[in-house]
């Protein structure tokens, strides 16, 4: 029998509630990414670094809630934070001590950050970082490079995927398409004459990390002339660390590199797993929020900023419960050690059992390509046109096999890539190694 045939006769149950969910959800998923052909698992529960699926069967996780969980799930101290304070109400329609506690952690950790403002999603964020730096500027055009992912808003929308002069969604506004340059990530030359193509410029936004989750990592003396050129023309220059805050280094990328943006987009980790976001940064430009008395936008130049979730008091427990232990450094330091681990094991696999393809990644963020290229990957264009029907597959070679094949071996891989948390030990990576290679050799037969 086929990986497939396989995949489709163990997971009974996830087939028939999928069949179901058609039904009630577009497509069946509720997030683009969690389609999955033939069709999606149904999850029933977590924990540490496993999940369990409605057949209670049991896998390592890397998804990890879309890299949000670098604890781990269902991590004790978040779990009591959350439910002392779901018994003294979800929403207080009010201001909290918590979201005080909150910022201050984040102000404490991330360099950038000496004010924050939260809203409930990355993509929330992104969006109000981006409408602050015109405002700040008075300018009205932004540099985004291709390939790069900050959520599902309009502008960001554009650039994602190959071809990239098209939006990853129909719906995109001409005039948003527009006001978006595009240029190539990782070449300084493109981007100064991106630059330099325009005098309406607010703003410069990208994944510090590299291009969609890290796939093309960024190259640091790029990211300092980036820095450089933005600084000596007053663009604002935005780093959506929503999955690299708190991963690259307790201060994400900005500390680890060594470059400090004037705004920085914070999700995932920060919120302990529940739904949270910010826009952290300069004081100058960070004051643009401040709701003056009247609330008069346009005496001030300022961006009212409502939002019946930013900083519920959920999101502000889990949100405090882990950043006071991601502050000690150690859940970071520990899901980069076991990432090293696994990426050595799943290389030494390929080259074992002679299979072209590569593991690479940075901090706690890991891909694993079969077929493809070794790094330095320098452009993400896996795209294919499926011979019969024209249309064009996003996506590297045997991605879906390797996957159902992971999956019927125990690992829930995020597609060709994962997260790893600091509750993976050494003894879970050596599972998910040998299960690589049940999977490497099931693939070659
Ligand atoms: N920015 C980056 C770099 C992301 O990876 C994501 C989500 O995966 C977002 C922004 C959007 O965040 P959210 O899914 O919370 O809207």
């Amino acid at each position: 029998a086929t990986i497939t045939e396989d995949y489709t006769r163990t997971y009974i149950q996830s087939q028939h509630l999928h069949e179901a969910s058609k039904a009630l959800l577009p497509g069946g998923v509720t997030h683009m990414a969690r389609a999955f052909d033939p069709f999606p698992l149904y999850i029933d529960r977590c924990q540490g670094a496993h999940k369990w699926d409605i057949d209670d069967n049991c896998y390592i996780d890397y998804w990890m809630r879309h890299g949000a969980m670098l604890l781990g799930h269902a991590h004790p101290a978040i779990v009591e934070a959350v439910q002392a304070q779901v018994s003294r109400g979800t929403h207080v329609g009010g201001n909290t001590r918590a979201e005080m506690d909150w910022a201050r952690l984040i102000m404490d950790l991330v360099p950038c950050a000496e004010a924050v403002k939260f809203t409930s999603s990355g993509t929330e964020a992104t969006l109000l970082a981006l409408r602050a730096a015109r405002t700040y500027t008075g300018k009205s055009q932004i540099i985004k490079f291709e390939g790069h992912f900050h959520g599902w808003h309009d502008y960001v929308a554009c650039g994602v995927t190959p071809p990239y002069d098209t939006p990853m969604s129909a719906g995109i506004p001409e005039a948003v398409q527009q006001s978006v340059i595009l240029t190539p990530f990782n070449n300084a030359e493109a981007f100064t004459a991106a630059l330099e193509s325009s005098d309406d410029i607010a703003a410069v936004i990208l994944e510090p990390g590299g291009s969609f989750d890290d796939t093309v990592p960024s190259d640091p003396a790029f990211l300092a002339h980036v820095r450089r050129e933005t600084a000596r023309r007053g663009v604002v220059l935005i780093f959506d660390e929503v999955v690299t805050g708190f991963r690259y280094a307790v201060g994400g990328c900005q500390e680890y590199f060594d470059i400090i943006p004037d705004l920085t987009t914070l999700a995932k980790v920060m919120a302990g797993g529940l739904n949270g976001g910010a826009v952290v940064g300069r004081q100058s430009i960070m004051d643009i929020f401040d709701p003056k008395q009247d609330g008069d936008w346009r005496r001030y130049q300022m961006v009212p900023h409502p939002g019946t979730f930013n900083a519920n008091p959920l999101s502000a427990a889990a949100g405090v419960a882990a950043l006071q232990l991601i502050a000690t450094g150690e859940p970071t330091k520990r899901a980069q050690e076991m990432t090293s681990l696994l990426i050595e094991g799943i290389n030494d696999v390929l080259k074992r059992r002679s299979v072209p393809g590569c593991a690479y990644g940075r901090a706690s963020i890991f891909k694993t390509f079969i077929g493809a290229e070794a790094p330095p990957i320098t452009r993400y264009d896996f795209s294919q046109v499926d011979r019969d029907t024209q249309i064009l597959i996003q996506g590297p070679p045997h991605a879906s096999e390797l996957r159902q094949g992971m999956l019927l071996n125990g690992v829930d891989l995020m597609r060709v890539a994962g997260f790893v948390s600091a509750a993976h030990t050494s003894d879970i990576i050596d599972t998910t190694i040998q299960a690589f290679d049940q999977t490497i050799v099931r693939m070659q037969n």
